[in-house]
């Protein structure tokens, strides 16, 4: 082989400019480090990117989730349905504020909830024993909220959309019209995370996006402490300039100014860095489908691709043999039923057969904007030599 690799490969890395940086060192000779301009700014930019009335910046997506299953009212002994297949996050919410977790298996195709399983979970029982639905755009897949909205308007189910995966990804209604993920038309709100292997990268950092204004001002509240100097919303009488009202049991949640500026200038390039995403996933797509024991998690036109899944029988030794490779690809995810903690709760596993089937065999590659052509080569090339031997 020719080429030779210049580092190791991780199965994503966040991707930082001088216009970022410069951005950051902005804000820190600014006035403000925590609540400045820039949040509102970005809140702005990533609403008119998602195609939604508004947005709340929080200080990650795990802070997004939980204040959403907050301003959802959520409360000890309700029920929340989510999939196996994903980061515990989306679980946990629940957890927080005292409600119980189900879980409906994956479809097997797409590694995404399986609404045929969520229907059947739910005509097990009296309508209103579920509460919510947390669906999640398993690797930048997104989900059919036409078909979920149906579910929880048949069954009287809110739904909080993870699309931690998705910024930018789309599914087409039956209307033919591109649902952008996110966009509140069919789910109460959705949320995003900037973590560094995200799309959108600020280190720690989050978003909530939502039509409803009754949300999004009561997530406002909540990201604060539950505090509000807001003349409209006070109770009593305002007793002078530094008057401000604690009115609920809110969280310091917020994302600093200098973290809204650096996904300012990260949300520029975001349309970019999603196009080359495709790009790579469709050379994935094409060095493998002649391949057998290599088998592609399914593709779609409106895929985000945060991840690049692909299922092999031997997964353990294709993973030890790209990490002697100076490839760290990774396994996402660990049915979260199987979890200890979640073990404790009850669940068992076999209780999900699709979903420990898909974490027996499934692996991601590397798959992120900076990713060189040579480097996706070269890792396709470690793929091939320990599939055919
Ligand atoms: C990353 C992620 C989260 C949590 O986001 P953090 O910003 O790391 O708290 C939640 N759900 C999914 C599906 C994620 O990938």
């Amino acid at each position: 082989m020719s080429f030779q690799l210049t580092r190791s490969i991780p199965y994503g890395r966040q991707h930082i400019t001088e216009a970022d940086v410069q951005a950051v060192i902005d804000t820190l000779h600014s006035d403000f480090l925590t609540q400045g301009p820039k949040v509102a700014e970005f809140e702005q930019a990533f609403a008119r990117y998602i195609g939604v009335e508004y947005a709340v910046a929080v200080s990650n997506g795990t802070a997004a989730l939980h204040l959403c299953a907050l301003a959802l009212g959520v409360q000890p002994g309700q029920r929340v349905i989510t999939t196996p297949i994903t980061f515990a996050a989306s679980a946990n919410c629940v957890r927080y504020c005292g409600g119980e977790v189900y879980f409906a298996d994956i479809d097997p195709e797409t590694a995404l909830i399986d609404l045929k399983a969520v229907r059947r979970l739910l005509e097990q029982h009296p309508k209103g024993y579920f509460h919510g639905l947390v669906p999640v755009d398993f690797a930048g897949l997104p989900v059919d909220l036409e078909e979920a909205r149906r579910l929880a308007d048949e069954f009287g189910l809110w739904i909080i959309e993870d699309a931690c995966h998705a910024p930018g990804g789309f599914f087409t209604d039956s209307q033919g019209q591109a649902q952008r993920c996110g966009n509140g038309q069919l789910a109460e709100l959705a949320i995003f995370s900037f973590h560094p292997v995200k799309h959108i990268a600020t280190g720690e950092g989050g978003m909530i996006t939502t039509n409803r204004r009754d949300l999004y001002e009561q997530l406002l509240l909540l990201r604060t402490h539950g505090i509000t100097r807001d003349a409209q919303r006070l109770t009593r009488p305002d007793e002078g300039g530094w008057y401000y009202e604690m009115q609920e049991l809110g969280y310091n949640y917020r994302m600093p100014d200098m973290l809204c500026a650096l996904g300012l200038t990260q949300l520029q390039r975001a349309d970019e860095g999603l196009q080359r995403r495709r790009e790579l996933a469709a050379q994935y797509d094409a060095a493998f489908v002649q391949v057998p024991g290599v088998t592609p998690l399914a593709g779609a036109a409106g895929h985000a691709y945060h991840l690049y899944v692909i299922q092999v029988q031997d997964r353990r030794g294709l993973y030890d043999y790209l990490r002697s490779k100076q490839i760290y690809a990774q396994v996402h995810y660990i049915p979260v039923h199987t979890m200890p903690y979640y073990q404790q709760l009850g669940w068992q596993a076999g209780d999900f057969p699709h979903a420990e089937a898909y974490y027996a065999h499934c692996l991601s590659l590397p798959m992120f904007p900076s990713l060189s052509d040579d480097e996706q080569q070269y890792v396709i090339d470690c793929v091939l030599e320990f599939v055919q031997g």
